[in-house]
């Protein structure tokens, strides 16, 4: 799979040995999940910003990946291909981002396939809880929004919320709708953890625990998760990243560090709009750590 599309990394090859000097940007969503652009506009946007190594991870899905790809080769940006996927652990919500992996590997597909067929349903229900508190017409209005019909995000719901005037901010809007306990709020059980790792490594790839800052577990709960993610052959964790503060860069330096884990960086850009934290801006990986992008390039 490496030989594969070594190709797409051609342009790094040279700065193998300092992989911490490379500016790696490999989070961030393109319209074929719920960012708002296409990914050949995510790739000139990357290179624009200085990103040496960039990898697309759309939730559940792969279908960004063969345009990204090329588009990346047209202005000799180093591409990895890259996915997000969604887990239920313990009742939570947790995503895992596959880096590396073959985007036609059947067990992949197949899987990533199954995950994604839930959310229309989800979709509609939240449409009838968002209607109980008087907002009518919103899973309709959610589908104007997607790039992409078999990815139906709550960021779609909320980006139509907004355009109603409901909520000036999407950040606003899940706050006050979209999450748990609110009346927007629609339970669903993702893939499990073991088989969401299986997946990746099924296709080659390198699975890396997303933002774990962002988890509500307390720190006993996490370090649990950690061990069952690497029980189940999960080798990385994001360490600098778009929804971290520079206490979690360092705590998770630590984290990564006593668990023997690849660190990973990456802005989780959704769009110009909506994301705090534009491509290639966040700092590099403290030198103690082994960057994940080391054993890709
Ligand atoms: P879904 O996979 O449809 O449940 O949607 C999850 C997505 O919603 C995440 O990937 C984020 O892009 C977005 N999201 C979740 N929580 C928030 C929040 N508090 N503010 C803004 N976006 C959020
Ligand atoms: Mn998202
Ligand atoms: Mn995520
Ligand atoms: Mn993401």
């Amino acid at each position: 799979m490496q030989s594969m599309l070594s190709r797409f990394l051609e342009p790094l090859r040279s700065r193998r040995s300092q992989p911490h000097d490379i500016n790696a940007d490999l989070h961030c969503h393109s319209n074929q999940s719920d960012g708002s652009l296409p990914p050949k506009e995510l790739a000139l946007r990357a290179k624009e910003h200085g990103v040496e190594l960039w990898a697309l991870t759309d939730h559940d899905e792969l279908s960004g990946l063969a345009a990204a790809r090329k588009a990346a080769e047209e202005i000799n940006l180093a591409f990895i291909n890259g996915v997000e996927v969604s887990v239920t652990w313990a009742g939570e919500t947790i995503h895992i981002v596959g880096l590396g992996i073959d985007d036609a590997n059947q067990e992949l597909v197949s899987g990533l396939r199954r995950t994604r067929d839930g959310r229309d349903a989800r979709g509609i229900e939240i449409g009838k809880s968002l209607a109980r508190v008087g907002i009518e017409g919103a899973y309709e209005g959610a589908l104007c929004y997607v790039g992409n019909p078999g990815l139906l995000s709550r960021t779609h719901f909320a980006r139509w919320l907004v355009s109603q005037g409901h909520c000036s901010t999407v950040g606003e809007v899940f706050g006050k709708y979209l999450v748990e306990g609110k009346p927007g709020f629609v339970p669903h059980r993702w893939a499990r953890m073991p088989e969401a790792v299986q997946w990746i490594k099924a296709a080659g790839g390198i699975a890396v625990l997303a933002h774990p800052g962002r988890y509500r577990f307390t720190p006993m709960i996490l370090d649990l998760m950690i061990e069952e993610f690497k029980s189940c052959g999960g080798e990385g964790i994001e360490v600098v990243c778009g929804s971290h503060t520079k206490d979690q860069y360092r705590r998770f330096a630590e984290v990564a560090r006593n668990f023997n884990l690849l660190a990973s960086r990456g802005s989780d850009f959704h769009g110009p709009d909506e994301s705090h934290i534009e491509f290639g801006i966040l700092p590099p990986l403290p030198d103690s750590l082994v960057p994940v992008w080391h054993k890709l390039i």
